[in-house]
């Protein structure tokens, strides 16, 4: 129970990025006053409170679903009709359940693209083979420089391990603001990004890539997490069979989660809508809230809004945003402005971070009505704040609602009144 995020994926890595931080915390301590005489990270038991963390976690959920009389059944479910899912327990025949609503939730798989020399390769790891190394690596090479690669790069750059980032496009984190992707790149400075280049082959450690001017490169190491990105298990259920739409490789869904069959909803990964966690619960009470309204004969008003999902990456440091970067709001024809404040004028931030640490806002507004589009952090604590910028986002507000509104000091957050106070030309 707890799917990918709860067991492979968000928590177990969260888990090993905070070790990851309190070791360089130690390590950097001097400067703050505090001086350990030698600060070794133990591998064995960071692992050991991760997987503690999962399976506390994954007792407590398995225990709050039965308080609430979910029965749990345990098996491979496959989609047979509107109303019949059969199950596979792998025991007896298969069980065969009836429903009047049925909600499919089968989130993605780690894509292992069909690069020679990557098949049957035991040096070759997608982010599950990553979670359960005996070892910190004494060199990775990650191919991929999006959210999970770049979370791995800062975490095993952390603890010494040498990092090599191959990313096919010009920056990393496709879904950043281009200015807070380079921000970001620039701060991990313990890894090597080797970006515009594409691998072309995988001969057991190492790895062969090509540049945008067909350059030719090498990178050798102990450990290659592939890192490409995660495709929709829309295969293996019966989706197919029952004519279930996919499209984009994906579940296809409206705004209330319903697919093309009356009957059938689908949240999650497997609706190609969003690859986040926080996402798959919100389609989740969306669909749910359209199956008790239909009961009902009323229509939800509840509708998923993927454009204003904030989304967080925990390296070291870390990055938030929600909305529009600023290509993408000049791409849709806004009239754009953008603000941007370093962190630097939080006294909080310099007091627990020092003088060095990267650490940026940036907003991303009309000009006219000063409406926000996009809101991008890099620094400690961007992933615990960005919900306030999602909820300015969600609400439509314009720059004079953060103006407007007072935040508790002193606090990183407060950088976020700043930089709206910063935009001379205002409105009310
Ligand atoms: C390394 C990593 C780090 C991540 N970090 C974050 C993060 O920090 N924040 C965040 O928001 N998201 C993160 N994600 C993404 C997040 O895990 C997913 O968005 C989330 O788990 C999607 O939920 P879901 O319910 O759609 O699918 P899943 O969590 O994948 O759950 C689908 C479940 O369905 C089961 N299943 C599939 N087919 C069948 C079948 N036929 N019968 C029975 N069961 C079936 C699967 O075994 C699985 O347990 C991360 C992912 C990875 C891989």
């Amino acid at each position: 129970m707890g799917g990918t995020c709860l067991n492979i994926g968000c928590i177990p890595t969260k888990t090993f990025l905070n070790s990851a931080k309190l070791y360089v915390h130690a390590r950097e301590g001097a400067a703050f006053g505090i001086e350990a005489e030698a600060v070794h990270s133990n591998w064995p038991r960071i692992v050991a409170w991760k997987n503690e963390v999962v399976s506390r976690l994954r007792r407590g959920l398995e225990l709050t679903l039965t308080k609430e009389g979910i029965e749990i059944l345990r098996g491979q479910g496959r989609l047979m009709g509107i109303h019949t899912v059969s199950l596979d327990t792998g025991t007896k025949e298969p069980l065969t359940l009836e429903a009047d609503s049925i909600i499919v939730a089968t989130g993605a798989s780690p894509i292992m693209p069909p690069i020679p020399g990557v098949q049957n390769n035991p040096s070759v790891l997608d982010s599950t083979g990553m979670l359960a190394l005996k070892e910190v690596p004494k060199s990775l090479c990650i191919i991929g420089g999006g959210v999970i690669g770049v979370e791995f790069a800062s975490l095993f750059s952390s603890f010494g391990s040498k990092v090599t980032v191959i990313e096919m496009m010009h920056e990393i984190v496709p879904v950043m603001d281009r200015q807070m992707a380079m921000m970001l790149r620039n701060a991990l400075k313990q890894v090597t990004f080797t970006l515009g280049a594409k691998v072309t082959a995988v001969e057991d450690h190492r790895v062969l890539y090509e540049g945008a001017g067909g350059e030719k490169g090498t990178v050798e190491a102990d450990v290659i997490l592939m890192a490409v990105g995660r495709k929709a298990t829309v295969e293996g259920w019966g989706a197919q069979d029952v004519g279930l739409e996919i499209k984009n490789r994906a579940v296809a869904t409206d705004a209330h989660q319903r697919t093309n069959l009356p009957g059938v909803w689908a949240i999650g990964d497997v609706t190609g809508k969003s690859q986040l966690a926080h996402a798959a619960y919100r389609m989740a009470e969306v669909a749910v809230a359209d199956i008790l309204a239909l009961r009902r004969g009323e229509h939800s008003v509840q509708e998923f809004v993927p454009e204003t999902v904030p989304w967080a990456l925990f390296s070291l440091p870390e990055a938030a945003g929600v909305g529009y970067t600023e290509d993408e709001a000049r791409a849709k024809g806004y009239d754009v402005s953008v603000v941007r404040t370093p962190y630097g004028v939080s006294g909080r931030f310099i007091a627990e971070n020092g003088l060095s640490s990267p650490g940026s806002v940036k907003i991303v507004f009309e000009k006219t009505s000063q409406r926000i589009l996009g809101v991008h952090m890099l620094g400690a604590y961007a992933s615990e704040h960005i919900w306030g910028a999602a909820l300015a986002l969600e609400r439509k507000l314009p720059l004079s609602a953060l103006r407007n509104m007072v935040f508790p000091h002193p606090t990183v957050s407060e950088v976020l009144r700043e930089a709206a106070w910063s935009v001379h030309e205002y409105h009310e």
